[in-house]
């Protein structure tokens, strides 16, 4: 079976509507077929500054939410990075063979540490895409499915997994980005040209799944929209209506061009309150199930124990060939 990889931080206590539509959705379809390895990745987090009692929270929090959303442990490997020693160790090789220049180059880092300036910067942010490379690469994954603004990240890994196996022969897979085109960018609700983000986007642009449904239905009622008032899908022209559309049709499983004729004759406003009730239809329950693992630390901690447990099976054999392809003395 296929491996794929995924992660998300903790860096927030919630979740947004951007990671589940462009990350977590398909994390939960793909666990059917594929060998499905899924973590909360503490150690990217520390990237930025954290407060150590809510990252500890925020983690267990992380986990429930993606139980919540539907991983099952017995159908995908769910553990924390941080259990997992070998990604910090295996980081290490990644970054003697990644260049300086290279690294340079993620677009990624020059938005998040134009945030910090250079005083507030961390060496860690800057290498973060190599220890994501080190993540994907640890689990010979074929796929990873993540939203658009990590494929820069899935490209590096691409090349430095075959730099790696140029040079010492064939021992990595290269594994390939699953981004699906329709939500791989939900984009801020105040700000219809950047990306909904945990770390960046105003309380007011921001769905939270956590919060009180009724708090994130006012958000998409007063969502910007575009001049005109026709609703019709076009990325240049109306960024925010295409925003909600896009969003509408992921929820609600209709074509983009199903609610524009759906939509014909009413105004924006008609968009946004279906978008309210069809988000507080499926944020409740995801809300309920969330709060039953959130109830149960000790059954939480047992999962991610396990998961762990597994994930270091596949993660130590990795890591013990790449030692010894690269030359190291193994240990007596
Ligand atoms: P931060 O701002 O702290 O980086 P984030 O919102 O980007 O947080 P991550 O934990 O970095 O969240 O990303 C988890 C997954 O969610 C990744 O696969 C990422 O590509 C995806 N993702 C994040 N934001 C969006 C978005 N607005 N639309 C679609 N996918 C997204
Ligand atoms: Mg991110």
């Amino acid at each position: 079976r296929p491996r794929v990889l995924s992660g998300i931080q903790p860096t927030s206590g919630s979740f947004h509507l951007g990671n589940y539509l462009g990350a977590v959705r398909q994390w939960v379809d793909l666990q059917k077929d594929n060998d499905a390895f899924y973590m909360v990745v503490d150690l990217h987090a520390i990237t930025v500054p954290q407060d150590p009692a809510t990252l500890r929270e925020n983690t267990r929090v992380s986990a429930a939410q993606l139980l919540g959303a539907g991983l099952d442990p017995d159908h995908c490997t769910l553990f924390v990075q941080s259990h997992v020693p070998e990604h910090a160790q295996l980081a290490w090789v990644m970054n003697c063979l990644t260049g300086f220049g290279e690294a340079s180059r993620m677009t990624q880092f020059k938005d998040k540490s134009s945030r910090y300036g250079a005083e507030g910067t961390t060496v860690g942010l800057f290498t973060y895409p190599i220890l994501q490379i080190a993540d994907i690469l640890l689990y010979q994954a074929d796929a990873v499915p993540v939203g658009e603004d990590q494929r820069q990240h899935v490209e590096i890994t691409r090349d430095i997994a075959e730099r790696f196996n140029t040079r010492y022969g064939r021992t990595l897979t290269v594994p390939k980005p699953y981004i699906l085109k329709e939500t791989a960018k939900i984009q801020d609700l105040q700000d219809p040209a950047v990306k909904m983000s945990k770390s960046a986007s105003s309380p007011k642009g921001l769905v939270s799944l956590l919060d009180d449904p009724k708090a994130s239905a006012k958000k998409f009622k007063s969502a910007v929209t575009d001049t005109g008032t026709v609703v019709s899908y076009d990325e240049e022209g109306k960024p925010g209506v295409s925003n909600l559309l896009r969003v509408h049709s992921a929820l609600s499983g209709q074509s983009v061009e199903q609610l524009v004729a759906h939509f014909e004759g009413k105004m924006y406003g008609a968009l946004k309150t279906e978008l309210a009730e069809l988000f507080t239809e499926w944020v409740t329950p995801f809300q309920e199930r969330t709060r039953l693992f959130l109830d149960d630390p000790a059954e939480l901690d047992r999962v991610l124990a396990i998961g762990a447990e597994k994930a270091r099976e596949v993660a130590s054999v990795t890591l013990e060939t790449v030692y010894d392809r690269i030359g190291f003395l193994p240990a007596a």
